[in-house]
Parts: structure tokens; C-alpha cells; sequence
């Protein structure tokens, strides 16, 4: 019902995978997926449990590259983990038929049809287009145990993932409009 920012998911179990997911992502080992150890994880968490292809093609830039590329509103949210506030993004309450990419990277992230109107003012998600496409890590910033989801491709922070959605995941993604760059279908 209401556990909004309080719901601790499969936190701790999360955080193997996640290790995983960081350390792959320093060391370059591009072959370790997220999910591999969490299938569990993944599925409670609507994420994860993907096959051993996750990210094959990782984009990593400097900050200061990023700094460059990025609008500074876009490069606060996804490289700082800043959050834009509510009801000021232009997705909250966007609607239309296509895709919304990764604004960093432009990853397709979710799809229009698992968008659903959550009144917390930023776009929600019951899904990510593909598993693979996001990753998840615990945040526990501002004295809450939340789950950060990143764009699996650049590591953007896109928001964070609530177990107080819809059916059919019960989840709800709570993603920044500024991480996301949407894309209409024709
Ligand atoms: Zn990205």
C-alpha cells in the first residue's frame, strides 16, 4: 500500500549482485551480468535475471566529458544522483505512443505502454523495456533505505524503483524526467 520510502525490497540480497555489477564495471570484466547470482532478486524486483549479454557495448566517460555533453539539469540528475522535484519534469504526465531512452546515453529504458499514472509527480514505470537495460543498487542517502535504479549502459542515476506499484510487477519505477529523452514511435 503506502510503503513508499520505506520499502527495503530485497535490499541486502541486492547488494551481491550489485557488488558484482560495480566491480565488472571497474575491472572492465564486461562479461558479468547483474542478475547471474540474484535470479531471486531479479524477480521480485521486476529486473535482473537476464542472460550473460548484459551491456555488451558500456559507455564510460570522464565526469568532465559528461560535464561537457550533458544540459547541467540532465548532468546533476543522471552523474550526481540529483532529483528533479515533483511535478516539474516534462514526462510526469506525459503521454504518448514510443519509448523513453536513457537522456545520457539514449538506451531505450521503458516503454509508453508500462507507464502509468502514479500522482507522485515524476514518470512511473511498472517495467523496464528489458531487464538488462537498468541496474539497481542500494541508496541509502537523506536516512532511507531505497533502490537506485541506474541506465545499465552509462551507470546514469534515473530514480528509484517502490514496491507500491500496479500489476502485473507491483512496482513502481519513480524515474526523473530529466534522465529520460522520449522517443515517439510512428
Ligand atoms: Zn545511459
Amino acid at each position: 500500500m503506502h510503503a513508499q520510502h520505506h520499502a527495503p525490497l530485497s535490499g541486502f540480497r541486492a547488494m551481491i549482485p550489485l557488488f558484482c555489477l560495480l566491480a565488472g564495471a571497474c575491472t572492465g570484466s564486461g562479461g558479468t551480468s547483474e542478475s547471474r547470482p540474484g535470479a531471486a532478486d531479479g524477480s521480485a524486483l521486476g529486473a535482473g535475471a537476464s542472460g550473460p549479454e548484459a551491456a555488451p557495448d558500456k559507455v564510460r566517460k570522464s565526469e568532465e566529458e559528461w560535464r561537457k555533453e550533458l544540459p547541467p539539469e540532465v548532468f546533476h540528475i543522471v552523474r550526481e544522483k540529483g532529483t528533479e522535484r515533483a511535478f516539474t519534469g516534462k514526462y510526469w504526465n506525459h503521454t504518448g505512443k514510443g519509448v523513453y531512452l536513457c537522456a545520457a546515453c539514449g538506451q531505450p529504458l521503458y516503454a509508453s505502454d508500462a507507464k502509468f499514472d502514479s500522482g507522485c509527480g515524476w514518470p512511473s514505470f511498472t517495467a523496464p523495456v528489458a531487464k538488462e537495460a537498468i541496474g539497481q543498487a542500494v541508496d541509502r542517502s537523506l536516512g532511507m533505505v531505497r533502490m537506485e535504479v541506474v541506465c545499465s549502459r552509462c551507470d546514469a542515476h534515473l530514480g528509484h524503483v517502490f514496491d507500491d506499484g500496479p500489476a502485473p510487477t507491483g512496482l513502481r519505477h519513480c524515474i526523473n524526467s530529466g534522465a529520460l529523452k522520449f522517443q515517439e514511435s510512428r
